[in-house]
């Protein structure tokens, strides 16, 4: 009798628990590529790399309504290609620095986001998602950023910080913030390519397992692709994201624009 009670009280718990699971997310282990400011002619001479590699990539343009008509004409081709364009400000206006300099909040919105979603929107584009200017950013800022304006915004981290007499330092796999996990969350970080960090391939390459392994998209940012080595620390290697893009694919992970991250 006590065997048969165990035998039901078991098979019971296992039902429940069953049910209780949650339903297995569609969602596939991936990364998306961001690139910050306004080198459109530079981007463009990536659409072969990120072609061969079936890579979608988030361009966040800043300074909109002083692109020429052919930069436009590049940012539509880019969209054409299953890119985004996302929206970075209209005169990359770094909100804690406007705000201890005097600056009021309402002209932070009018000047450096409804502007440039404005000139957006002249050009026929709809940005609905935000790359933070300089990595600033307020929790109250954030809020009507995304009641008013963006689904989703993106802030920078990096494995490498240079401040005065010292360099801090952390691993790829540490930082938690640049993974997206589809949890519905609207604030993301991406960690920063360029020069600056230093980063390698084999650094990289933890960060995709990371993401494989835990079913997360591994976010990263860059400013100036170098088709040709160089010094320029604000400006990443092309190799490297070739390198990177071989390993991704490699690993079977999915390449998200920003905007998918938080598609319903
Ligand atoms: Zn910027």
């Amino acid at each position: 009798m006590k065997k048969l009670f165990f035998l039901l009280f078991g098979g019971l718990t296992a039902f429940l628990l069953g049910c209780n699971q949650a339903p297995k997310r569609p969602h596939a282990a991936g990364i998306a590529l961001t690139f910050d400011d306004r080198y459109v002619e530079e981007w463009t001479q990536l659409r072969p790399l990120l072609k061969k590699y079936g890579a979608k990539a988030t361009f966040y343009v800043t300074q909109f309504d002083s692109l020429s008509p052919n930069e436009i004409r590049l940012l539509h081709e880019l969209v054409k290609d299953g890119h985004e364009i996302g929206a970075h400000g209209a005169a990359h206006i770094r909100v804690l620095d406007w705000l201890r300099g005097g600056g009021a909040l309402d002209d932070f919105f009018k000047l450096e986001i409804e502007a440039e979603v404005h000139s957006m929107n002249k050009a026929g584009f709809r940005p609905v998602t935000f790359a933070h200017v300089g990595g600033q950013q307020t929790w109250w800022t954030d809020r009507r950023l995304l009641r008013d304006y963006f689904q989703l915004l993106r802030d920078v981290s990096m494995t490498e910080r240079h401040l005065p007499f010292i360099t801090l330092r952390q691993p790829i796999f540490a930082i938690d913030d640049i993974y997206y996990q589809f949890d519905g969350s609207q604030k993301v970080h991406a960690l920063l390519i360029d020069q600056y960090t230093h980063l390698t391939n084999a650094q990289l390459k933890d960060g995709l397992i990371r993401a494989k392994n835990t079913n997360s998209v591994l976010i990263l940012l860059g400013h100036r692709p170098l088709f040709t080595p160089s010094e320029e620390p604000y400006a990443f290697s092309v190799q490297l994201l070739e390198k990177l893009l071989q390993d991704a694919q490699r690993m079977g992970l999915k390449s998200y624009t920003m905007a998918e991250l938080v598609k319903k």
